[in-house]
């Protein structure tokens, strides 16, 4: 029954995997979510913030809406939601809030995880609904795509930083150039003629 479990979340994360992978190729942060009922995918999308250029696009809030158009209902009870990393304080809101059942997630966010790396929202039993968490599903392919792509993206911004800075080099030494030759000799003529008047 346990290696049954394992095996599916295994499958589940791979297709969000594939989902991130989508939104690294359009520029995004590769994140991707897919949410699973009866073990059927219902619905499936990745991050979408930058191209949206709207706060709430994250994957899971996309893939809660489109749930909650499936079923034409805000509960999603009976839901499974795979996500490759730990979800951030809105999405896990938005998770208690449609009531799903299960959230299964790969990397850890230390800086804006709300599933246990800063704090439990999914589990606090001061809330009407509480999520049953499993976390590390694929943990180290899912790590890994949003290390190479902030990996990239600092390589890109430190070459258009280079390219910036040697444009401007070249900008002042024509400058400097111009000074030189143009202007210096004619001020010195002046001095000149000042001197024996
Ligand atoms: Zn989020």
């Amino acid at each position: 029954m346990t290696g049954t479990t394992i095996k599916n979340d295994h499958y589940y994360m791979q297709l969000a995997i594939q989902e991130a992978l989508k939104a690294e190729a359009i520029g995004e942060v590769p994140i991707g979510a897919v949410l699973v009922h009866e073990g059927e995918v219902i619905a499936s999308s990745f991050n979408l913030r930058e191209t949206l250029e709207t706060t709430a696009s994250h994957a899971e809030m996309i893939v809660i809406d489109q749930g909650n158009q499936h079923f034409n209902s805000w509960r999603l009870e009976d839901c499974t939601l795979y996500v490759t990393l730990e979800p951030c304080p809105m999405c896990a809101g938005a998770i208690v809030q449609s009531r799903i059942k299960r959230v299964v997630f790969g990397a850890l966010d230390p800086k804006a995880g709300c599933a246990g790396s800063l704090m439990n929202l999914l589990q606090d039993d001061r809330f009407n609904h509480q999520v049953e968490v499993t976390s590390g599903v694929e943990e180290e392919v899912c790590g890994a795509l949003l290390q190479n792509f902030f990996k990239q993206l600092r390589e890109k911004k430190k070459r258009e930083k280079q390219a910036r800075q040697s444009e401007k080099q070249a900008e002042l030494e024509n400058k400097m150039t111009d000074r030189q030759v143009i202007p210096f000799p004619v001020t010195k003529q002046d001095d000149h003629s000042s001197d024996q008047s």
